[in-house]
């Protein structure tokens, strides 16, 4: 379909009148309301139809940068103005961090500016999370200068500070820019840090190799004004391993590779996945992606949502309810007509992962070195284990690292006399090659430490759910009960960091009744989803389990309980 056929098409969507029953002189036709435009900029035009749209037009995010590097960081916090410090400071990576000592009991009580007090909350992007220790000891001394130590691993593959003022912002970027790292376009209605497989370039069992592609992503597209103005955020993933190491299901757009039986090695395209609170997983488009193409279609995919996407309503904007609507067909038939001027081959599917994609532990490189995998609890790093961990690879020949979207980091080319002690130094700082199935696969949020939104801890109440578990479910583990990946994702509040919909047990902040008629932080459980990455046959959400709420206390057992009755009535081929 062309472009004007396709703008006449959804105009009939917007018509005024339907098909009615005929009128009669008691009951005369009323037409109905005019459907409202969607703030499709290809159909509607693109008059701004709510705030957000209106200062994104008004002012490119990102052109704050300047005005923090000349007005804000000299003349501080209370100089910045609120449609930057609100907007466009998420253009680099910036955030406003909650206020110290407030209650989650209160998040929904207070207006946003007394949640909030001068720091800021930085977010680092590693597309791919590729890392040289050199790279870690800049952002680990940064974290030790201007983060009070904190450094949290994202399950983006991002690093993110806590504690930053916005006079030390010129200086952090002047260190990370000089080492090739960048906070541009981390946050905000952009193509955000772009997940990459962490073995890309490195696993044996390798389809293709995407370094190559996201590298040319990030250098063309990343701080573009082509796409600077998206309808919302814009999540990418890119992955030649055939375990699925890339969360691929739960992006806008993702390239997962696979072999054509006459085309080779290209990637298989998926759109229209997203968690938050209507979570969609992604759609097969149903074309095969040859790898010189691959920028090409992104640039494509990135269009159609700039240029159809949904503007009038910010819970409405994402790609994946564009996807919805359109469906996978005309999507592509968008795609190759509009945007590329040709056609696509038809897609093969991926391969079904056969292990869990989180790689941990340690595994053979192509170049006979090793990697390994080895896991924080629940994502939490510093400034100086990231200095501890850039001298422990350096001592053993290692200059390579990665970051994973399973919040684990990856040591790169130890040799295979080195690994043991690799392995031992790891565990000095906090990272474990061999960790509890327990520590492994539970995730958690930023949460009511720093995050303005949310209603619990959750980072405290991981860590202690892990170390409960450990000890609590023991007997099950040395009898061999529980070797296959069990997760478990904290959320803070509605909104999906942790992906909870994606979990075994997803566990949603929220405030519970107490006996004495009180309230307190507790969480609303949701149980059954899983993903490729880790090893199920077949993506799903999982359900939430109405009514079920349960109290910070009371979740170390309630969590036991449930593993206890899945081990005993699980089927065989669970
Ligand atoms: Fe904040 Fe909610 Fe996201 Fe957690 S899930 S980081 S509380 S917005």
């Amino acid at each position: 379909m062309t472009q004007t056929a396709l703008a006449g098409a959804a105009a009939e969507t917007a018509a005024t009148v339907s098909a009615e029953a005929p009128a009669t002189p008691d009951r005369p036709v009323r037409p109905r309301p005019a459907a409202k435009p969607h703030g499709q900029w290809k159909v509607d035009g693109k008059a701004p139809l709510n705030p957000v749209e209106v200062w994104k037009q008004e002012d490119d995010g990102l052109s704050v940068r300047h005005r923090i590097e000349t007005i804000y960081s000299k003349q501080g916090f209370d100089s910045i103005a609120d449609d930057d410090l609100h907007g466009r400071f998420r253009w680099w990576g910036l955030y406003t961090q909650r206020k110290q000592g407030i209650d989650g009991g209160k998040t929904a009580q207070l207006e946003p500016h007394e949640l909030e007090d001068s720091y800021l909350m930085m977010r680092v992007r590693t597309d791919g999370g590729k890392l040289t220790t050199e790279q870690l000891r800049v952002v680990g001394q940064i974290s030790i200068d201007f983060a009070r130590n904190t450094a949290d691993l994202t399950n983006r593959q991002n690093i993110q500070f806590h504690w930053i003022e916005v006079e030390n912002v010129p200086e952090i970027w002047r260190r990370l820019e000089a080492v090739g790292l960048q906070t541009t376009e981390a946050c905000g209605d952009v193509p955000r840090g772009m997940l990459g497989s962490p073995v890309a370039g490195i696993a044996k069992a390798e389809i293709i190799d995407p370094t190559d592609f996201l590298q040319e992503l990030r250098d063309r597209f990343i701080g573009s004004p082509q796409f600077s103005n998206l309808p919302r955020k814009y999540k990418t993933s890119i992955t030649g391993y055939p375990d699925h190491d890339t969360i691929h299901e739960i992006n806008d757009i993702s390239f997962v590779g696979v072999e054509h039986p006459e085309l080779g090695p290209g990637y298989d395209l998926w759109v229209g996945g997203g968690l938050s609170t209507a979570p969609r997983l992604a759609q097969r488009v149903g074309v095969f992606v040859p790898p010189e193409e691959g920028p090409a279609v992104w640039e494509g995919v990135t269009s159609i949502f700039r240029d159809y996407g949904y503007r009038r309503m910010r819970n409405k904007a994402r790609l994946k309810f564009l996807v919805e609507d359109w469906g996978a067909e005309k999507f592509r038939q968008v795609l190759e007509d509009e945007y590329l001027g040709h056609k696509l081959r038809d897609g093969v599917a991926p391969p079904k992962a056969k292990v869990n994609g989180d790689h941990v532990g340690v595994h053979e490189q192509k170049d006979g070195n090793f990697f390994i995998g080895a896991a924080p609890c629940v994502g939490r790093f510093s400034g100086t284990g990231m200095m501890a961990l850039a001298d422990l690879l350096e001592a053993h020949g290692s200059h390579r690292l990665r970051t994973t979207p399973l919040q684990k980091i990856i040591a790169l080319d130890i040799p295979k006399d080195h690994v043991e002690a690799v392995i031992t130094g790891l565990d000095a700082i906090g990272l474990s090659a061999r960790p509890s199935v327990f520590r492994r696969n539970t995730m958690a949020c930023t949460g009511v430490e720093f995050c303005k939104l949310a209603i619990v801890n959750t980072k405290d109440t991981a860590i202690n759910i892990v170390s409960e578990l450990e000890e609590r479910l023991a007997d099950l583990v040395d009898a061999g009960e529980l070797d296959e990946p069990l997760t478990l994702y904290l959320n803070g509040c509605p909104n999906s960091c942790a992906r909870i919909q994606t979990a075994d047990i997803g566990l949603k902040g929220i405030i519970v009744p107490t006996a004495d008629g009180g309230t307190t932080g507790g969480f609303q459980v949701h149980l059954g989803g899983g993903l490729s990455s880790h090893n199920r046959e077949e993506a799903g959400l999982g359900r939430t389990v109405r009514g079920l709420k349960v109290a910070i206390p009371d979740l170390p057992a309630y969590v036991e309980r449930v593993i206890r009755s899945y081990v005993s009535n699980k089927l065989a081929e669970e």
